[in-house]
């Protein structure tokens, strides 16, 4: 059997991305990044001055906002470009204040009920490799191979100061830490579908594993379900 959907989900730096682009670069399937659109509704919110605690008017603009993921435009190490209303905000959505917005807006059922229908819509165009934190619960819940990646919270702030320091940026660890921390506490506490792992997942903590090592076991696992 093809495994024709790949549902990966996990906290904030688990590996996620990593992985699901590597994976799916291997298996030549799309690669999606759910946290994306999250993040472009918080951008625009941010950009037009819509306040965040307005759940009437952040709902609205998810409904409108035309959210775009394309190949990369610009040679400078990202993985894809995403296009908000064709706005290139590949950078823009992971600043510190986008960060600090996103878990309070995907809270908002009305968010999620107009992302995850998008989402659900590029699943159907084709084999995907599709990463967030409702993929196997929500979004795909028949999707052919559901994987779960955790870490310590210590090991994700520390990989997410890393990779903000690898792209030139001035960054402290402690603010990194409780950032991280928070998203955590509202991605799993909240009513609308929490972050949480699906009953049929394969659970695997990365935090003693480097990326190669991850990648060689969701291989075997996704071999042995093959
Ligand atoms: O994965 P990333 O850290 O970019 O996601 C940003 C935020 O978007 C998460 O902290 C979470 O609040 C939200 N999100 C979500 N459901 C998804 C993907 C992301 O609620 N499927």
């Amino acid at each position: 059997m093809k495994l024709a959907t790949i549902a990966i989900d996990g906290p904030a730096a688990s590996g996620k991305s990593t992985i699901g682009e590597l994976l799916a670069r291997h298996l030549d399937y799309l690669y999606f990044d759910t946290g994306v659109m999250y993040r472009a509704v918080t951008w625009a919110a941010l950009a037009r001055g819509i306040p965040i605690e307005d759940e009437a008017a952040v709902t609205e603009l998810a409904e409108q906002l035309c959210i775009d993921v394309v190949p990369p435009t610009v040679d400078d190490e990202r993985q894809y470009t995403v296009l908000a209303d064709g706005a290139d905000v590949t950078w823009a959505i992971r600043t510190p204040e986008v960060n600090a917005g996103v878990s309070p807006v995907s809270a908002y059922p009305g968010v999620r009920r107009a992302l995850v229908a998008q989402q659900r819509r590029v699943a159907m165009g084709g084999p995907v490799v599709m990463v967030g934190r409702d993929i196997g619960t929500i979004v795909l819940p028949n999707a052919d191979f559901k994987l779960y990646l955790d870490a310590s919270v210590e090991e994700r702030a520390r990989r997410r100061w890393r990779e903000v320091r690898a792209r030139g940026e001035e960054a402290d660890y402690e603010p990194i830490l409780i950032s991280v921390r928070r998203r955590d506490e509202i991605d799993s506490s909240r009513d609308a579908s929490p972050l949480c792992v699906a009953d049929d997942a394969i659970v695997l903590d990365t935090t003693a594993m480097g990326i190669e090592k991850v990648l060689v076991q969701v291989g075997r696992l996704i071999e042995e379900q093959e």
